[in-house]
């Protein structure tokens, strides 16, 4: 069982924090290793690599996410396409953040029936309450972006987690 408490904390970014945090792609070892290593890379690969056109580069020269359109099928084309070895496919799957469900946003959380959001998670991590009540089950949920554009009152919300 994870405890919660623990977990959240640790992805509070700490006061100290100088740059931004950003929504990384997968398959990345090191989460420094984005602004080492990205910015002096010329191809960009890993953004024209990817099928779903969510890798965009961010002003300084990285890649970050952007889940306003579709989402992450962990397709592992980014990680081939890089040459420098930011992402592998060694590496394991994961997108640096954790995803949640505003209630205040969220009808189904206001007595109005909308399953919006639950069917496009495929790793059946969104679970209600009978009609209502959803939640996130950060156990399943493997941060793929796919319910974030899929929400009509904009109640999914994400943390970015910060470098280990
Ligand atoms: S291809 Fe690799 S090194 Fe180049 S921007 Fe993408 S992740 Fe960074
Ligand atoms: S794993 Fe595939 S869908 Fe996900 S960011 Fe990389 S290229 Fe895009
Ligand atoms: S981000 Fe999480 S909750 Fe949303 S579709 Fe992907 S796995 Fe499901």
């Amino acid at each position: 069982m994870v405890d919660r408490r623990a977990f959240f904390k640790k992805l509070i970014p700490s006061k100290e924090e100088s740059s931004p945090l950003y929504l990384r792609p997968p398959y990345f070892n090191d989460l420094n290793t984005f602004e080492k290593e990205c910015i002096n890379c010329e191809e960009k690969s890993c953004a024209f690599a990817c099928p779903e056109k969510i890798i965009v580069i961010e002003a300084k020269g990285t890649p970050i996410l952007n889940f306003n359109k579709s989402g992450c099928t962990f397709c592992q084309e980014c990680a081939i396409a890089c040459k420098k070895n930011v992402l592998t496919i060694e590496n394991e799957k994961a997108i640096n953040a954790v995803f949640l469900i505003n209630k205040d946003k969220c009808m189904a959380h206001n007595k109005s029936i909308c399953f919006s959001c639950k069917e496009p998670c495929i790793e059946d991590a969104i679970l209600f309450e009978g009609l209502f009540n959803p939640i996130i089950d950060i156990n399943r949920c493997n941060a793929c972006g796919f319910c974030y554009n899929r929400c009509p009152s904009n109640a999914i919300e994400f943390i970015i987690k910060e470098a280990e």
